[in-house]
């Protein structure tokens, strides 16, 4: 009785909090409504995260991945000042930290791209600023029209629940174009995702795989849930209209020949060290208010409706906002499990009100419409109706 493609049994990992419901990253740009997922793998009752973790933490030699960096480095260094590698970002603590680093300790020459959010929070909007005005990086910032990127996200939130996917496709995908247009080949994305236990056969490699921004096969793309021709025939969205959240074809990647790397596997990221790395360089901001769903402050805050990608993905499943920034935590040693364990269970479930207003309005919803859309969504291997309330069957413990 489990849908997308979930294990009917539910697990949770015994070091971390995370369940074997955790779907991998959005990288391989499907789009499906009940197909089959990637979940995470478990051994022993440990997940992949946590051993690509400990991994990280026992048998990586950091100095040794230093020097490869430097050489990866100096074969793309540019001598005239052009740009010579890419960082796309949105002015979050990782990629503030990633450009500066780039730029200012190994002498790069950055150019950094953004995607818009969707509705910019004030604070996320300064913190972007002050990424652009003292970062000491150009920037670009793409700002999708308005009205189609809002009609995708509505579709792909009815279609799909995911009413992150079309900028999450945007957001991968910009970056190739920009990078193909100024031809630079060398691009840093940050941490491979099978630090959080998605494509384990990758989880120590520098370089991505180009599957992940390489499909000729446009015809066949699915975006926000509908194919190519219902988009257009029904929605008026033209294949020009979606070039940039769409992949490099066949032919425009290997003209190019990019190389993109993920800078986390040559630099020992630790999440709350960008923070205080962004604050103290460029004056990188913590939210004013505890961030709903979870109990952080400065983790991806910089759009409005942020707060509705996790509350979807824990509603499909049943993995919230507090239990993917708790498992990091708890294997960064930042926080034991017990204490991991209560934060989940306060504040997994929670609902994010503050812009719910702004996202009703965004996607052209009424708060019914939006409640009934989610609640059609919830799989009933891990939810079931108690007094009219819905519960999860399995909770962290
Ligand atoms: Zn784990």
């Amino acid at each position: 009785m489990a849908r997308y493609g979930l294990p009917d049994n539910v697990e949770f990992c015994s070091r971390c909090v995370m369940s074997n419901q955790k779907v991998t990253p959005s990288l391989v740009q499907k789009d499906t409504k009940e197909g089959a997922k990637h979940t995470l793998i478990f051994q022993d009752g440990v997940c992949s995260a946590c051993r690509v973790q400990e991994l990280k933490a026992n048998k990586i030699d950091w100095h040794q991945r230093e020097k490869e960096l430097l050489r990866l480095l100096d074969k793309y260094r540019s001598n005239d000042g052009s740009y010579d590698c890419i960082v796309p970002g949105s002015g979050g603590k990782d990629s503030i930290f990633q450009s500066h680093i780039l730029k200012h300790k190994y002498g790069m020459n950055p150019l950094t791209v953004t995607w818009a959010p969707h509705i910019y929070t004030d604070v996320g909007r300064r913190n972007f600023d002050s990424w652009v005005n003292k970062g000491g990086c150009d920037n670009f910032l793409f700002t999708p029209d308005g009205e189609k990127h809002a009609l995708l996200t509505r579709l792909a939130y009815k279609n799909l629940l995911h009413p992150f996917q079309p900028f999450i496709f945007g957001q991968r995908n910009y970056v190739m174009h920009m990078a193909r247009k100024f031809n630079i080949k060398l691009i840093f994305f940050g941490e491979n995702p099978a630090e959080y236990g998605g494509f384990e056969n990758e989880e120590n490699s520098s370089k991505m795989n180009t599957s992940y921004f390489v499909d000729d096969n446009r015809k066949n793309m699915r975006i926000s849930g509908l194919s190519f021709e219902e988009l257009t025939t029904q929605h008026k969205i033209s294949e020009q209209d979606l070039s940039l959240y769409l992949p490099l074809t066949n032919e425009q990647y290997q003209q190019h020949q990019p190389d993109p790397r993920w800078l986390g596997y040559y630099l020992n990221f630790h999440p709350q060290s960008n923070y205080y790395y962004a604050r103290e360089h460029v004056g990188f901001e913590p939210n004013d208010q505890r961030t709903e769903g979870s109990y952080s402050r400065y983790n991806s805050l910089d759009d409005k409706i942020d707060g509705y990608h996790y509350w979807c993905g824990h509603l499909k499943f049943g993995v919230g906002r507090a239990t993917h920034e708790a498992s990091q935590e708890i294997r960064n040693g930042d926080l034991t499990r017990e204490e991991g364990v209560a934060l989940v269970r306060k504040y997994d479930d929670e609902l994010p009100k503050r812009y719910l207003p702004d996202f009703l309005d965004y996607m052209n919803l009424t708060e019914t419409a939006f409640f009934e859309i989610a609640d059609s969504f919830r799989s009933p291997h891990l939810w079931e109706l108690k007094n009219g309330e819905w519960q999860l069957r399995h909770k962290v413990s």
